[in-house]
């Protein structure tokens, strides 16, 4: 009972080379300075994938239909087999047929952004052969402009002419993420998912704190990152069961239950480019550096950024046409007030760099924008719905609502 006892201290030291948790068995892994024998190491990473789902309100899984984001990399890949075991134990302890009623894996095929060769089949082929109890979605990126009548080459010219326009790594990285996670939202709720989950590590939280806060991301902060968000989509709640393992306990996992030679090859914007090339890449560099050296680096920053609160002005009514967050008022005067904007030089010759439309889309999404071309075209004192026009005419997919919409146009309307 004493404080003493329970010491670190105190406790019997296990020898060099035993697990921490049987002390019996040679260790073969270490993580945070900690060692395991592999089967501790495999109970304690499926107890925390399960204890999150625990912790979420989603108690009741059954029911539901869920959609598994899978890119095919080491955490998406870690998740399925996770949600695999999750779903046979499941129907082993409660007598239930299956956890969740039916899950759907969808993988999104990105190659037509980076002219590389279709991941597809290799996504179809993993889940098919081992998962045959989940069904397979394939999605093209180039399909966010399904609704368009355009030829399958006309969408993917659309696509790659949206991101050559589109400046920045860091904002290029960004619309490849709204894309894909419209395609997700979209994909589950045309296939009747109430549940979207994504495979996040701790590591990659870690990572968005920083630079979604650096990118100017804060007041929405805790919808990109917590492991339980409703609301945010109707009838849709997305899950992050992998949000407190490291990049590495991922990546001992899947050694250690023979995932690493179905991985399907990434490829993006940053691939071999230098780590200061974006917000994302030097976020990255310096999270994963840091934490080598001082192993709760990680942790920290997620724990204390799962404290955040959003913010009593949320009223969830003004989203973001681009990211579908929603949008804090007052950001154009606040953005004037810090900016130079102008000096006597450049006055004339750069109009339009004022023009903030903030109607339509949140602070990141301007900042982003506003290094692409047609920018200075979305005017500010025109309606918002004209602009929203402007803006699809641009090639940015959107998914607003037509309540959304209302929403935005109603002070331009009679009352009846
Ligand atoms: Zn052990
Ligand atoms: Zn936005």
């Amino acid at each position: 009972m004493s404080d003493v006892d329970s010491g670190p201290l105190r406790a019997p030291k296990p020898k060099a080379g035993t697990c921490i948790k049987c002390k019996t068995r040679p260790s073969t892994v270490v993580l945070r300075h900690v060692q395991y024998c592999k089967d501790c190491f495999l109970f304690a990473t499926t107890g925390k994938f399960r204890s999150a789902f625990g912790k979420s309100a989603i108690s009741n899984t059954t029911g539901h239909k869920a959609m598994v984001a899978f890119s095919g990399g080491p955490s998406s890949r870690a998740l399925l087999h996770l949600m695999k075991g999750f779903q046979h134990v499941g129907s082993h302890q409660s007598g239930q047929k299956r956890l969740f009623d039916e899950l759907v894996i969808c993988h999104i095929d990105e190659t037509a952004a980076f002219n590389g060769s279709s991941t597809l089949d290799m996504a179809r082929v993993v889940v098919d052969t081992e998962y045959p109890d989940f069904t397979f979605h394939g999605q093209l990126i180039e399909d966010i402009y399904e609704d368009e009548a355009l030829s399958s080459i006309d969408k993917k010219e659309k696509l790659r002419q949206l991101f050559a326009q589109a400046g920045s790594l860091t904002a290029k990285e960004d619309l490849l993420w709204h894309i894909k996670m419209h395609l997700l939202v979209k994909a589950a709720q045309k296939l009747g998912c109430t549940r979207l989950i994504l495979g996040d590590s701790a590591t990659r939280i870690a990572i968005k704190v920083i630079s979604f806060t650096a990118k100017g991301r804060g007041y929405s902060l805790p919808l990109e990152i917590g492991g339980d968000i409703h609301g945010l989509y109707p009838n849709l709640v997305i899950l992050r069961p992998l949000k407190d393992m490291l990049a590495k306990e991922i990546a001992i996992y899947d050694h250690s239950q023979g995932l690493l030679n179905s991985l399907v090859p990434a490829t993006n914007f940053s691939t071999m480019a230098p780590p200061t090339a974006s917000i994302d890449r030097a976020t990255e560099e310096f999270i994963v550096g840091l934490d080598r050296d001082f192993p709760s680096t990680v942790s920290t920053i997620v724990r204390t950024a799962s404290k955040l609160k959003l913010a009593s002005s949320m009223n969830g009514q003004s989203r973001c046409a681009l990211c579908h967050m929603p949008i804090q008022s007052g950001s154009k005067d606040w953005k004037q007030r810090i900016t130079v904007q102008s000096t006597q030089c450049t006055r004339d010759s750069a109009p339009g760099t004022l023009t903030v439309p903030e109607n339509i889309l949140c602070y990141a999404c301007q900042t982003d924008l506003s290094e692409s071309e047609g920018w200075s075209r979305l005017a500010d004192d025109a309606s918002p719905s004209t602009q929203l026009e402007e803006f699809r005419s641009l090639g940015y997919p959107t998914l607003l609502t037509q309540d959304d919409m209302h929403q935005r146009i109603k002070d331009f309307l009679l009352d009846d």
